[in-house]
């Protein structure tokens, strides 16, 4: 016998999520600034749950938005720009998960792609510099700053800095959902990955920046995510000792910071690397979860306006409750296992 909490009650409240982030997606505010990203949502829970209701209710769902998006989107506009191009791609990953492509709509977006520069897209050049730390967010005026500037040329507002663990796993994610559509967003994904020694050791202690440890652990989560196709391999605990042990190290401070986002990833990345429902780890962060649950089926501050923000902690913690269905224990691209060897030593 086990503590692991209640299927029935992790399955509903997996349902429950799922449904408030429908709600959202069917909100204009919702679609038109996280429609790609809400069908990868339902797309992936679709492609990879165990649970065949969820998985049929997820992939109808992921369906019925893309159509939607494909009904605004029909055609990629010749100056598309770096995160239009971005979104047609989520779109694009996401349809190729439930079965369907579209090759002639691939080479649009590739030759689109092509237009820009490695720091256009990725805001470095992989191929050339490790990721920097002298990037900065989007100003609330709008602006996108040149590189360096630490105050908005526009609007002088001071502007918010990206941690480079933000701007590696961002540049992992495009250059991998990218490759899987056939194309190169900026660089390849192997040019983004082999800087993977440079981010270590990863910050540890109740010292660490805030900021600066959850960024660390997105970074380690979208290795798992972009090693196992977001969620459909397992990943051996030796190909990455470090990361491994950084997630473990990462649950129960989760919890305490009261932080379900984060706590998410930390799941069902450690249920990538063989973590089953019975470990003291996995009970401890999914207990958290279903308690903390909101009375709306989202999780975290039921207060925060981002909408975005909203969507991917709801998004995450039903992630990290979710049980997957493993398709055995594999790289993705197994070239990266002899790379991985080379960072062990
Ligand atoms: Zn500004």
């Amino acid at each position: 016998m086990t503590n692991s909490p209640d299927r029935i009650a992790s399955e509903t409240s997996i349902k429950r999520g799922l449904d408030f982030i429908y709600r959202l997606a069917n909100t204009p505010e919702g679609f038109d600034n996280y429609g790609s990203l809400l069908i990868c949502c339902f797309a992936l829970v679709g492609a990879t749950s165990r649970d065949a209701g969820l998985r049929q209710l997820a992939r109808s769902r992921a369906e019925k938005l893309a159509r939607r998006w494909a009904r605004v989107h029909a055609l990629l506009p010749t100056d598309a720009g770096p995160d239009l191009i971005l979104n047609f791609v989520l779109v694009r990953y996401a349809l190729s998960r439930l079965g369907l492509r579209d090759a002639g709509l691939n080479a649009q977006i590739r030759r689109a792609a092509e237009r820009f520069a490695p720091r256009e897209l990725l805001g470095f050049d992989p191929v050339s510099e490790s990721p920097p730390d002298d990037l900065s967010y989007r100003c609330d005026c709008g602006l996108k700053n040149q590189r360096g500037r630490t105050f908005c040329k526009q609007c002088r507002r001071r502007l918010k800095i990206r941690n480079r663990y933000r701007v590696w796993f961002e540049a992992l994610v495009k250059t991998y959902v990218g490759e899987r559509c056939g194309l190169i967003l900026g660089a390849r994904y192997l040019d983004v990955l082999k800087w993977l020694p440079a981010m270590r050791p990863y910050p540890v202690g109740a010292e660490a920046d805030v900021e600066i440890l959850r960024d660390a652990i997105y970074a380690v989560t979208h290795i798992v995510y972009t090693l196992n196709d977001y969620g459909t391999y397992r990943l051996r605990p030796v190909w990455l000792p470090q990361e491994f042990a950084f997630l473990k190290a990462n649950v129960a401070p989760a919890c305490e910071r009261q932080d379900p986002e984060v706590l998410g990833e930390l799941l069902d990345s450690l249920k990538a690397f063989g973590l089953r429902a019975n470990h003291p780890l996995i009970i401890r962060g999914a207990t958290y979860l279903l308690a903390e649950q909101n009375e709306d089926g989202s999780w975290g501050d039921p207060d925060e306006e981002n909408i975005r923000t909203r969507c991917h902690t709801t998004w995450t913690a039903l992630d990290g409750l979710r049980t997957y269905a493993w398709r055995g224990e594999r790289l993705i691209r197994p070239e990266v296992k002899a790379m991985l060897k080379r960072f062990a030593r």
